[in-house]
């Protein structure tokens, strides 16, 4: 693996590094304080997306923008370290337009949609006007086998007419957000991976109702929204791609999604390893500071070990998407998705113990990246989902090796 980050990506990381600072960071108090009174993001949001894209900061996470699209057409190997750096505070990809659920969205409807729709959907998702969001869960099935899924689409005439009720559908509450992509059953006489489609469906169709915000972990935050489609009827035209590549195109957007969402996830970690290593220091227990105690700095320790291992092989998995795609990094990707998810599980639940109460509190981002991280180890696929995936992949064994290692030890 190439290690080497080229010059565009450090200037960027640099003038990131700088911005996240002096313009981001200082706003988390106000930010939190709107959108928990106003349920919508501060008014101070545009002049900082504004700013972003004015210093070149825009749309970072889409390797395969064209030339007359706004962005950097970085590599993914190029934009992990800048999504780890917007990753330390929840809120702030969307200030240089690098949030889920629009990026892996922007990367479907790029792929698979049609001029008119990139016209209608794309465009203004790349200006970062509006919101889009992904419906394919639904809580009568087990969703982390996407077959499954078994939302109707009826073809009535020249429409589609959908049925079916999803859950946990990032984004779908979001003030801004203006289109679903709703994955559904088209052919349900077709092969288990054939008999899906995705459609357009625009917020405000008929039959299309928010049901409820999802509560979670019992917070007041809420993850995501549950919603019904009753007689949904939309235009053929809105059909993604082909019929029955349903199933494909969600996986292939799911690669995305994971890739970015455990390259921000590695900027929470290194928070959390901050937040511990201030507290360390700041607070006495029987006559010293905290941090000299062995149990304290042993969870630092291996909190920072275990990060730059996840760090590498996302890096890694950055870098074999840019040489072969999403076929060459299959392995990697689950293994992030595990090693990830696991990883910040374990620092957010040592920086709950070394913040004591504080960080059961709200008062700390600990306990959001705690309730967080947990819930890494679902979506994108469950850890289980990942480690069969990587049973499956390990290479076959040369005839014979295994067994002859083990007979050998014992001069059999
Ligand atoms: C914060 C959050 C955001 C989300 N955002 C979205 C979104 O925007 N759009 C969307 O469509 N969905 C979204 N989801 C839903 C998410 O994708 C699903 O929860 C996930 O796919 C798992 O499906 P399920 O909840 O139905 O679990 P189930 O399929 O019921 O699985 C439950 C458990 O069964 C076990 N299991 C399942 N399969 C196997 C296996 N092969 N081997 C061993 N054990 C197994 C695992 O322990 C698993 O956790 C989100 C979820 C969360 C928590």
């Amino acid at each position: 693996m190439q290690f080497r980050f080229s010059d565009k990506s450090l200037a960027l990381q640099d003038s990131l590094e700088q911005f996240f600072r002096a313009e981001i960071l200082p706003r988390n108090r106000e930010w939190h304080a709107h959108t928990s009174k106003h349920g919508a993001a501060p008014p101070f949001l545009a002049a900082l997306k504004a700013e972003a894209r004015k210093r070149g900061l825009w749309n970072l996470g889409l390797p395969d923008l064209r030339d007359d699209q706004p962005g950097t057409r970085l590599t993914n190997l190029e934009f992990a370290p800048l999504a780890a750096i917007m990753g330390r505070l929840p809120w702030a990809p969307i200030v240089f337009n690098c949030n889920a659920p629009n990026v892996p969205n922007m990367e479907m409807l790029q792929k698979f949609g049609s001029v008119d729709q990139k016209r209608q959907w794309l465009d203004p998702l790349l200006e970062g006007r509006i919101w889009t969001a992904f419906g394919m869960t639904e809580p009568d099935v087990a969703s982390s086998d996407a077959r499954n899924i078994r939302t109707s689409i009826r073809k009535d005439g020249a429409d589609y007419v959908i049925d079916g009720r999803k859950w946990y559908i990032s984004g779908a509450n979001h003030p801004d957000c203006k289109m679903l992509l709703v994955v559904g059953v088209i052919d349900p006489d077709a092969s288990s991976a054939a008999k899906h489609s995705v459609v357009i469906v625009p917020m405000g169709t008929p039959g299309l109702e928010i049901v409820r915000p999802v509560p979670a972990f019992g917070r007041d935050r809420e993850f995501a929204a549950e919603l019904v489609l009753r007689n949904v009827r939309v235009p053929q035209s809105n059909l993604l791609g082909e019929e029955g590549a349903g199933f494909a195109m969600g996986q292939a957007r799911l690669g995305v999604a994971r890739v970015h969402h455990c390259m921000r996830s590695l900027g929470s970690c290194d928070v959390l390893i901050q937040l511990m290593r201030g507290r360390a220091s700041g607070r006495r227990a029987f006559g010293r500071p905290i941090g000299e105690f062995a149990n304290v700095q042993d969870m630092i320790a291996l909190s920072r070990i275990e990060l730059e291992q996840a760090r590498l092989l996302v890096y890694k998995t950055a870098w074999l998407l840019d040489e072969g795609g999403a076929a060459a990094a299959r392995r990697e990707i689950s293994m992030i998705k595990v090693a990830v998810a696991r990883t910040f599980s374990a620092i957010a639940d040592r920086a709950v113990q070394v913040l004591g109460a504080m960080g059961v509190s709200d008062d700390t981002p600990v306990s959001s990246a705690y309730t967080a991280a947990r819930a890494m180890r679902i979506y994108d696929g469950p850890d289980e989902v990942h480690l069969r995936t990587l049973y499956r992949l390990e290479p076959d064994e040369v005839a014979g090796d295994s067994a002859h290692y083990l007979l050998g030890e014992r001069g059999l």
